[in-house]
């Protein structure tokens, strides 16, 4: 206890209310409507010795949650239920969260650090805002290191859901698809996290070339991806044949002069290949202008054009 006395309660709390208990003092109706929307409010302000319960305005000394709490007996509310309406507000004030780590490993029994973690640790109401309207504006902004939850504002250093700690589904019970449903396209980690995780995995992958062959031997076994590969290759298949069509209306049959001229570039490409070059070597000496556009997309025309050359020699001698 005398190690958190002598610590500034911050703002004081106005005394709206008769009791002198010195237990229900109240927020004004602007501070609890600011404080609905941020958890995160008693921290910026340094209310240490003080929680404020954000259904009514009191603001107690003792914790809210029990079955003596004020949230109990004032309102015949569960904490769940306090939680999931004002999500990340806190039960205890930072006092009494201090004191109960004193002695704890691991945990931190300083008021002032624990107050400037938890106010670091939440953007502020207005920013909230912008990012509930921005899914991209973590990236647009540069943040690389934290994810915003849309739902409370925490700044989270690793993955909203991951499978180590989950903070949807601890802190507003929801997981990932709800969420996506309620802030589309917004991310589920941090670009960081996101980046080691897919070089972690590209290293073990790497590392266990067999066990990535039989999990994605029973991975494509699996009906719906089955189902879903086969649709995906009769899509693809119907946009390339609408493709070929637009282009034959496009481009007259018969007189074509492309024509020959294409046959014989074929026939040099098959020559230059069999001199033991590459197909992007190739195209760089038969169709320059072509490969400095792009190399890759000029090597594959020329290859397909070679092997549709001995597609046509089997139909003439067949
Ligand atoms: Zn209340
Ligand atoms: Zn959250």
């Amino acid at each position: 206890m005398s190690a958190t006395a002598g610590y500034p309660s911050g703002k004081p709390l106005s005394n709206s209310s008769s009791a002198k208990d010195g237990q229900s003092r109240y927020v004004t109706p602007e501070q609890l409507e600011a404080c609905r929307k941020d958890p995160a409010w008693e921290a910026r302000l340094g209310i240490a010795d003080r929680v404020v319960c954000r259904v009514c305005g009191a603001s107690p000394q003792f914790p809210l949650s029990g079955k003596k709490g004020h949230l109990w007996v004032r309102h015949r509310m569960s904490t769940q239920h306090y939680n999931a309406t004002y999500p990340g507000a806190r039960l205890s004030s930072f006092k009494v969260i201090a004191r109960n780590a004193v002695r704890r490993h691991g945990r931190c029994s300083d008021v002032r650090k624990l107050m400037a973690t938890r106010a670091e640790h939440y953007v502020t109401p207005e920013e909230l805002g912008l990012y509930r309207r921005d899914p991209a504006r973590e990236a647009q902004v540069g943040i690389s290191n934290y994810v915003v939850c849309r739902v409370c504002g925490a700044k989270i250093r690793t993955s909203l859901s991951g499978s180590r700690s989950d903070h949807l589904l601890a802190e507003h019970g929801l997981n990932l698809p709800q969420y996506r449903r309620l802030w589309p396209r917004a991310p589920r980690c941090s670009t960081e996290r996101a980046k080691a995780v897919s070089k972690a995995s590209r290293r073990w992958a790497r590392n266990h070339p067999d066990e990535v062959k039989s999990h994605q031997a029973t991975y494509y076994k699996k009906p719906e991806v089955r189902k879903k590969r086969r649709t995906y290759s009769r899509n693809y298949s119907r946009e390339v044949r609408a493709f070929a069509k637009i282009g034959r209306q496009l481009a007259p049959r018969k007189g074509s002069p492309g024509r020959p001229a294409q046959t014989d570039l074929f026939i040099r490409a098959k020559e230059v290949r069999s001199q033991g070059r590459s197909w992007p070597q190739c195209a760089e000496l038969l169709i320059p202008k072509e490969a400095a556009e792009n190399r890759h997309t000029a090597a594959e025309r020329l290859r397909v054009g070679v092997a549709g050359l001995k597609n046509l020699k089997k139909k003439l001698i067949t």
